[in-house]
């Protein structure tokens, strides 16, 4: 085929029908290939075609330069013997411990808020097929809205560039067949998706090659990925602890849905101090879960008189409290017997909530742990006070005692979302509640 020359209206009709891009770059043909990949600079609304309001005539579209475009979309798929034969994902880091290796999912990108970049970039390897005395002379990705039902639209132009050596511009050349191609934001290319994040719940990346064949004709080929979960950064509103340096990513990816529960005030006041969700692109935090960004770690349902929740170590120190009062009541002194009752109902009223809502489908808390120095504390300790309202012990004389918080056993303790054994001493510090798309029965 030879290269079409477009009219913007010509341009528009193709945006319109295949949900295109229009993007910005400058082809020299007969010469050197080189694009202006920063000429239309981080805030130029042609970088961005948001699927409610981008098809408007005339918005975004600057017609000098849309019709010297990296844009393969007029081309038939199959046209030409330029063909993109596999694009693969690259893998996420895995923790150092054994114990966390398979503690990654390689199919959850993060995409940052609104004219943000990501932390760590993401890499797809794709490989094709080149005609003999044909040249590669750009390469394109278009961040893609591969939700069910919402048709595909692009969310944004995400690389486009001509592959190099090095890679700089996002393309690296390996070898006559390969490429590794930036899919991510960087602090150059920042997102300019305006989608709500619970409307966006899968994403895809079409790959579009454009090269020239050795008498100069131009040969497209287009291929889209498999899907992928993105990651959002959680909604605004919410008091954090223990934040990671956001410089490796942060700690606060939800998923689609997660983001959509958050966002909604009568469940944000269910949770008590969110410390973290999910690491840039399902990352290891050193959490055997928290792989999804449905599973969101937060501070103790009570909080002592004292403690600094947003303080560093506030979740262990609470924890702290809990085994001084508990130790009081046990030395039969009223204020650590109060504190402790006030501790146990507090903490059943939260979780009586969490439990009542249907995308609750786990949660994990306090078990108590063995208390060096004083062998009245025996592992399960926390988790028989709160569910039953007693705690029996031994004493330095081996006389059998007991605390009894007088308030009888938890009218939940035979929920299903927090069982006997989802008590733990590895949640001594903290709350953990795992949500579910899916509803409970
Ligand atoms: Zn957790």
């Amino acid at each position: 085929m030879t290269l079409r020359r477009l009219g913007q209206r010509g341009l528009l009709a193709a945006a319109v029908t295949a949900v295109a891009v229009i993007s910005a770059g400058t082809l020299h043909l007969g010469g050197a290939t080189a694009w202006a990949a920063t000429a239309a600079g981080p805030a130029s609304p042609d970088e961005l075609l948001d699927p409610g309001e981008g098809l408007d005539p005339g918005e975004g579209l600057d017609p000098d330069t849309t019709e010297k475009d990296c844009d393969a979309s007029d081309a038939e798929p199959g046209e030409s013997a330029l063909e993109v034969t596999a694009i693969t994902p690259d893998r996420v880091p895995r923790g150092i411990s054994p114990k966390y290796a398979k503690a990654a999912r390689d199919d959850r990108v993060s995409l940052p808020r609104l004219n943000e970049a990501n932390a760590q970039q993401r890499y797809l390897t794709v490989e094709y097929l080149l005609p003999t005395g044909a040249e590669l002379t750009c390469v394109r990705v278009d961040l893609l809205n591969t939700s069910p039902q919402a048709g595909k639209p692009v969310l944004q132009t995400v690389t486009r560039a001509a592959p190099t050596a090095d890679g700089g511009e996002g393309v690296k050349s390996i070898g006559r067949d390969e490429l590794k191609v930036r899919v991510t934001f960087d602090e150059q290319h920042p997102s300019k998706i305006k989608s709500r994040p619970s409307e966006v719940t899968r994403i895809g990346y079409r790959v579009s090659l454009v090269g020239k064949d050795r008498d100069g004709t131009l040969i497209t080929a287009r291929k889209d990925s498999a899907d992928f979960f993105p990651l959002w950064r959680m909604p605004a509103g919410f008091d954090r602890y223990g934040q990671r340096d956001d410089k490796r990513g942060g700690d606060d990816w939800c998923s689609s849905f997660a983001h959509g529960w958050l966002s909604v005030a009568a469940n944000q006041a269910l949770l008590p101090r969110i410390n973290d969700i999910s690491g840039e692109h399902a990352r290891n935090l050193g959490h055997g879960t928290h792989l999804t960004g449905d599973d969101i770690d937060a501070f103790h349902p009570y909080r002592f008189s004292g403690v600094d929740a947003g303080a560093p170590g506030s979740g262990g120190l609470n924890y702290d409290r809990l085994v001084a009062a508990t130790k009081a009541a046990m030395n039969d002194d009223e204020d650590g017997l109060r504190q402790v009752t006030e501790w146990a109902e507090a903490t059943r009223t939260r979780l009586g909530k969490l439990i009542d809502n249907k995308n609750v489908i786990r949660i994990h808390y306090a078990a108590g742990s063995a208390v060096k120095g004083d062998a009245r504390f025996v592992t399960g300790w926390a988790s028989a006070l709160l569910r039953t309202g007693r705690y029996e012990f031994m004493d330095a004389q081996k006389e059998s005692k007991e605390v009894d918080l007088g308030i009888g056993a938890w009218s939940r303790i035979d929920n299903q979302v927090i069982r006997a054994k989802d008590f733990r001493t590895d949640h001594n510090d903290h709350l953990h509640v795992a949500l579910s798309e899916t509803r409970r029965k």
